[in-house]
């Protein structure tokens, strides 16, 4: 059954993706409700209210429950128990065990190798003895990041050709956290997925887009990606099984590596909508957000073919004095996030430059 037109959608964080949502859900008729501590935060700019509180907070938790049809996050940090208890009471979607996974690095690897989904080899790392052990499995080098709470290249560290020793010290200088030491894949690109699941079990899945990182940014995201159509479809069908495996109801995006003979390596599932799939709402009939709107309100999912080609540009920082240019030129969508102060490595807003038609 599909939530009726004037129904009020939860939305839980208050950052660019949460302002898009809202958006999105506006456009198809429905109310949104943003659960964010910092007041007047770029999703409350647009909502129609927002509860300031912490994402845990019990009282606002019941609130939010008792106020949405339906309740949604813009984040895979929000605390899993906290979406359990709230899922007694409402429904919420994608599924509290989506945010499990993707919390925990090891998880999520596990999770991936389980169905079926090749990742980088890893090894859970807890101390400086397992590091040790662990780099010496890989020939010395590797990545070594936080389990848990890593974004944007943050909490990670390179080790290439380790000589013995060299290690020491590491976990206290990582904070005496739960560690994944993962083996250097050589890819030759990077590729993400978004995808969609409708509570009927329907699957769509936009075409996958080429992500180029800047100090750990997304900086680009271009489509069509460089890659073989068997690699293409072999994207689409691992996130159709990821989401399938999930039970999942909303937008998936998932990352990969891409390797020389074009096969692929899962890097990352982030339970949400994705800054790869900002280029949706330029280059598609129906964005990444409107696609997760209708499907955790119950409606049809629409096809997710793109009409153009194009290049998604993130405005990090200061990269926002370049607007009044952008503007200048013909067929580009621009996005500006409402944010006041321009922080250097502050997602400020995207533009999407379309570039040709695409044929048929
Ligand atoms: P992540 O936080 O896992 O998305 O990593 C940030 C970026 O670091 C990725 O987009 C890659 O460019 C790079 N990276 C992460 N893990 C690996 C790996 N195992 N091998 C090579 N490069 C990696």
């Amino acid at each position: 059954m599909s939530l009726p037109t004037g129904s009020t959608i939860g939305i839980i964080g208050g950052g660019q993706l949460g302002r898009m949502l809202a958006m999105a859900a506006a456009r198809l008729g429905y109310r949104t409700l943003v659960l964010e501590p910092q007041q007047d935060c770029p999703a409350a700019q647009v909502a129609d209210r927002q509860i300031v509180a912490a994402y845990d907070d019990a009282t606002a938790l019941a609130e939010l429950a008792a106020a949405s049809a339906v309740v949604t996050y813009e984040f895979e940090n929000v605390p899993v128990a906290a979406a359990r208890r709230l899922s007694d009471a409402v429904a919420v979607y994608p599924p509290a065990r989506a945010l499990e996974v993707a919390q925990d690095r090891v998880t999520e690897k596990q999770f991936l190798n389980g169905i079926g989904i090749a990742t980088a080899d890893f090894r859970p790392v807890d101390s400086d003895a397992e590091l040790a052990a662990a780099l010496k499995a890989f020939d010395g080098s590797g990545i070594l990041k936080t389990r848990r709470l890593g974004y944007d290249g943050k909490g990670q560290r390179v080790f290439r050709n380790m000589e013995a020793g060299g290690y020491a010290g590491t976990c206290e200088a990582m904070g005496n956290v739960p560690l994944i030491l993962e083996a250097f894949v050589p890819f030759t690109r990077e590729v993400s997925i978004i995808a969609a699941r409708g509570a009927d079990g329907s699957i769509v899945a936009y075409d996958p887009a080429e992500n180029v990182h800047r100090h750990g940014i997304l900086h680009t995201s271009t489509v069509p990606a460089a890659i073989a159509p068997q690699t293409a479809e072999a994207a689409r069908e691992a996130a159709a099984r990821i989401l399938a495996a999930l039970d999942y109801v909303g937008v998936i995006g998932v990352e990969f590596f891409v390797l020389a003979d074009g096969s692929l390596l899962a890097n990352e599932i982030a339970p949400r909508v994705h800054n790869s799939g900002h280029w949706t709402e330029a280059a598609c009939a129906v964005s990444q957000f409107e696609q997760h709107v209708r499907a955790i309100a119950g409606l049809p999912l629409a096809h997710a073919s793109r009409h153009s080609n194009c290049v998604m540009e993130n405005l990090i920082g200061d990269d926002v004095l370049r607007v009044p240019g952008l503007l200048a030129e013909p067929d580009l969508v621009l996005h500006l996030y409402g944010k006041a102060e321009a922080r250097p490595g502050r997602k400020m807003g995207h533009f999407t430059r379309l570039e040709q038609l695409a044929a048929g």
